[in-house]
């Protein structure tokens, strides 16, 4: 299969995240779920530069395709995408709000009601590892057990959803969420929500408030 609009997309997708100010250079990576496998950006290349060729393909099995090589970290993407059901596509962004946290090995507690977008109470921060190694890939896979987010220690960020469009929200919400926590230890101590209202808070998402007509988080 040649997959044309998914590599477009893709390729659309990581251009937006530099765009948005949430990853630089051709730093970050990202995949999207296709039949038996998923698309994967190369690896080193600038975003400004891709074409739809330049998009490799791999399978669950091992097989690869394409004139590129995938990118470096294609085995979280892998790990991802074939353990978790929930993840269509996958995003890695090196933005400056989430490597602060994330030099720091800090994960975020509920100091806003948006910490739950992650799906949970806390946005963990992997332990650390190489990039690009198998290692890295089995703490982000632990750091990412029911969440859609995750930072990795001394690096960036992580994070899985349905679709590419829903990815990208997430990720540019975390890089928020990363640079307001980093402004409230300037001033103090943050004030934490508790688990009751952060129960409420999933509720009222489960009830589809903040999300598109029809589409439930
Ligand atoms: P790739 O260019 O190989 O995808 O690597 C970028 C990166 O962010 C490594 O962690
Ligand atoms: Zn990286």
């Amino acid at each position: 299969m040649n997959w044309r609009a998914e590599r477009e997309e893709l390729i659309a997708t990581v251009r937006e995240m530099n765009a948005r100010g949430i990853n630089q250079g051709s730093s970050g990576n990202a995949s999207v779920r296709v039949d038996g496998g998923y698309l994967i950006t190369p690896s080193g290349m600038a975003y400004d530069d891709l074409a739809p060729e330049d998009i490799v393909e791999m399978s669950f099995d091992g097989e690869v395709s394409g004139r590129r090589n995938p990118s470096s970290e294609w085995r979280f993407h892998h790990d991802l995408l074939e353990s978790r059901a929930d993840f269509g596509a996958v995003l890695h962004t090196h933005g400056k709000g989430v490597m602060t946290i994330a030099c720091q090995r800090l994960e975020l507690p509920p100091f806003h009601y948006m910490i739950a977008m992650a799906g949970g109470n806390t946005i963990r921060c992997a332990d650390y590892a190489t990039f690009g190694t198998q290692e890295l890939s089995d703490n982000a896979l632990k750091a990412m057990e029911e969440r859609k987010a995750c930072l990795l220690a001394n690096h960036g960020l992580l994070v899985g959803e349905k679709n590419l469009e829903r990815a990208l929200a997430l990720a540019v919400e975390v890089e928020t969420l990363c640079e307001t926590y980093w402004r409230i230890l300037q001033i103090g101590t943050p004030i934490l929500l508790s688990d009751a209202e952060m129960d409420a808070v999933k509720e009222q998402f489960s009830k589809g408030y903040g999300m598109p007509q029809g589409e439930d988080r």
